[in-house]
């Protein structure tokens, strides 16, 4: 298990296995946002405590929301949009304790350009962390 909270406290997330890999994300707001992902589905391996509010981007068509704690705006995850059938979803690993994720591989995808995943570079969440 590993658990994560934005910054304030009031919003945490807890994933009943350990990631086995931390997206990091190109496109226009992952980028922005530094998140690292670990994906999941929502309510069985992936649980949300604590309100948030969403970010529905309008630049693209999309299934998902990014959230994100409205006291101390730490992005926490991002739902499916309400409606969806598929409930996968993902939170940022910069919320749990860097001990936890230091060893967990970060696997680069390219949101930005190809939507696709890059080579492997061989580092770890601790490599970026800073
Ligand atoms: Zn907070």
């Amino acid at each position: 298990m590993l658990q994560g909270s934005c910054h304030c406290g009031k919003v945490r997330w807890t994933l009943a296995t350990a990631p086995t890999r931390a997206t990091a994300c190109s496109c226009t707001a992952c980028r922005r946002y530094g998140a690292l992902w670990a994906y999941g589905i929502l309510g069985e391996d992936v649980q949300i405590t604590g309100e948030t509010r969403g970010y529905l981007r309008c630049d693209i068509e999309t299934h998902l929301a990014f959230h994100f704690c409205p006291e101390c705006g730490g992005m926490v995850c991002w739902l499916p949009k309400a409606g969806s059938e598929s409930q996968r979803c993902a939170v940022n690993l910069r919320m749990a304790d860097p001990d936890a994720v230091a060893a967990v591989p970060v696997h680069r995808f390219d949101g930005f350009d190809t939507w696709s995943s890059l080579p492997d570079e061989g580092r770890v969440v601790g490599d970026v962390w800073f």
